[in-house]
């Protein structure tokens, strides 16, 4: 292509709303536009960029023996009801009436669909296991639509569901995926890490998660930073050894005043003792009812922990009225000693803790030597606290580290939660009826993309990893009104093609300042600049976006040497 024909609008300004790197790049390089909040339209190269995320996606998948179909974005409501989730999936989903008044939605996943496919079509043994996946836009009314591709309405995923006659199948199916979700993200030049993830409401604990790790990430990870351990989870479902020290022999509780101190700093400052020492008292209103969570002071509740204890599905903390009415005082003054009409969740932490401080459930006062067992009960003790760095690593005992990611593709083992409700069965070896056991693994195309760029830019634009770039070369045409050089960069340019490197010639009438910076914004690999000393010399300047020192190439040798350097960074993803 020729940049002076491309719909390539490139801006100078960072536009103002764009919160993070990945989008402010995209709309400055002129690869996205937005529609309306979360929707946008793919302009030339984002696109070209899509496809080269989606070549490699289909490669792996078929890899693996996946069968590509097409399902509808347009999804009866019938099938949801049958599932039960049109009453729970919630605002997030798009729905819509047809001329009828009939109800549908637009698929934000395609479970239903599939398993609807399946029991229709699948009867027997003989038939599984089967993976079907497809590419396709995703509908999600996101509550907050932001960072551009990262969190749209509408979004392109690529989703593949596994069908298999037990567990032992579900095992095969599920390494197949995790091990090509590793080699696509590999492939994309992306520096990933496979985390164990909350299953959520679907129960079961099999499940990663594959994170991007950039600091713009949404998602918390800690990892184990032994390499020979490998331990690596998403907060919300990461766990770690309590920190549990000696018992103190328990001293006579007393009651202090603490006017006005309602946090755990200033509580603790005052009292000069360590967050350690306090017992923190957060009410919870559930569907199971109202719930006391009690954890360390320098402790915070995992939610999602605490919700499976109380196998509630959902969860939020108390209205100061909601205290109010539990612990007889308002927000900050709760503690567990005489609390009734709750039930009382305790970390083990706070059950190993002695001659602790906690709110004494009147105000501007708090309770001193608390200890639990003699001073308060609790209905379970269990693990609800939200691991952080430094905390042991589970599997060995290493100081945990923490980072931001992005998550990027999951994988998730459903067993016959679908297949049951909707019935989707096959008959054994012999002829007994078998729910089918599945699983289902995502990736998001259009987030990739994105988390690509968090990964891979600098102060002056993109640096696409070359497996990705929209093209791999940029030839930059010095003076367009230098005929001879205008000639040359033309040869140039039909040479790389005709080699098979997808290359772009920048034949604006603009000065080389302006090119150069676009080149940079855009991201191309490979910058081969044709400027006034090329036509005499037979040489053409060749600079990598990665940087490192330009170099004088001669044009006889050009195709080899971009040939090389492109293959050396695709072995260093393979
Ligand atoms: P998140 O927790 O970020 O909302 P999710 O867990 O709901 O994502 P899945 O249902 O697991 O997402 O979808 C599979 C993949 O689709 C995700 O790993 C992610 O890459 C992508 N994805 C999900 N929601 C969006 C979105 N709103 N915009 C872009 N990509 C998305
Ligand atoms: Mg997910």
């Amino acid at each position: 292509m020729k940049v002076s024909e491309m719909l390539l609008p490139t801006l100078r300004e960072t536009p103002a709303e764009a919160e993070i790197v990945s989008h402010q790049l995209m709309v400055r390089a002129g690869y996205i536009r937005k529609a309306a909040a979360g929707v946008y339209t793919f302009l030339p190269l984002a696109w070209r960029v899509v496809k080269k995320i989606e070549a490699i996606v289909r490669e792996e998948m078929d890899r693996e023996g996946g069968q590509e179909i097409m399902m509808p974005i347009i999804q009866p409501a019938e099938l949801w009801q049958e599932s039960g989730r049109w009453n729970v999936y919630g605002p997030e989903l798009f729905r819509l009436k047809d001329r009828h008044g009939r109800d549908f939605c637009l698929g934000p996943t395609h479970e239903e669909i599939i398993t609807d496919l399946v029991r229709g079509e699948v009867s027997s043994y003989k038939q599984l296991p089967l993976l079907l996946y497809q590419v396709q836009n995703k509908y999600r009314d996101e509550r907050r639509p932001r960072f551009g591709l990262m969190r749209g309405r509408e979004f392109i995923m690529k989703d593949l569901y596994s069908f298999d006659r037990d567990e032992e199948g579900l095992e095969v199916s599920y390494r197949k995926m995790y091990n090509a979700y590793s080699r696509i993200f590999k492939r994309c030049g992306l520096k990933f890490r496979p985390v164990e993830a909350d299953s959520g409401a679907i129960g079961g604990n099999d499940t990663h998660e594959f994170m991007v790790l950039a600091d713009s990430g949404e998602a918390l990870v800690v990892y184990c930073p032994k390499d020979s351990c490998g331990y690596a989870a998403n907060v919300e479902r990461a766990d770690s050894p309590p920190d549990i020290n000696g018992r103190e022999e328990a001293r006579p509780v007393e009651s202090m005043d603490t006017p006005g101190m309602r946090t755990v700093d200033e509580v603790t400052s005052f009292l000069k003792i360590s967050p350690k020492k306090l017992i923190k008292t957060l009410i919870y209103s559930t569907d199971r009812g109202m719930v006391a969570a009690l954890v360390r002071g320098d402790r915070d509740v995992n939610e999602i922990k605490l919700m499976k204890v109380v196998s509630a599905i959902n969860i939020e903390l108390a209205s100061p009225e909601e205290v109010l009415e539990i612990t007889g005082v308002q927000p900050g003054f709760a503690g567990p000693v005489g609390l009734s009409g709750v039930m009382v969740v305790a970390d083990p932490e706070v059950e190993a803790i002695s001659n602790a401080v906690s709110g004494s459930n009147k105000k501007d006062t708090h309770l001193v030597n608390v200890n639990p067992g003699r001073d308060f009960r609790f209905d379970r003790v269990a693990d609800i606290r939200m691991v952080r760095a430094g905390d042991h690593c589970p599997q060995c005992g290493a100081a945990l580290v923490e980072a931001k990611g992005i998550e990027v593709g999951q994988v998730f083992k459903l067993g016959t939660k679908y297949s049951k409700v909707l019935e989707a069965t096959y008959l054994d070896e012999k002829g007994q009826s078998r729910p089918i056991v599945m699983g289902c693994y995502g990736i998001g195309v259009t987030r990739t993309m994105a988390a690509a760029i968090e990964q891979n830019h600098d102060e002056n634009g993109i640096i696409w990893p070359a497996s990705i770039a929209p093209f791999q070369v940029v030839v930059v045409l010095v003076s367009v009104k230098d005929s001879d050089q205008a000639g040359m960069a033309e040869k140039v340019y039909r040479m790389l093609n005709g080699a098979g490197i997808e290359t772009v010639i920048d034949d604006r009438n603009e000065r080389p300042g302006v090119k150069f910076k676009d080149a940079d914004l855009v991201g191309y690999p490979v910058r081969v600049t044709v400027g006034s000393k090329a036509v005499a010399s037979g040489e053409v300047e060749l600079r990598l976006r990665t940087g490192g020192d330009t170099e004088m190439v001669p044009v006889s040798e050009l195709v080899s040497r971009i040939s090389r350097i492109l293959d050396d960074e695709r072995v260093a993803f393979e």
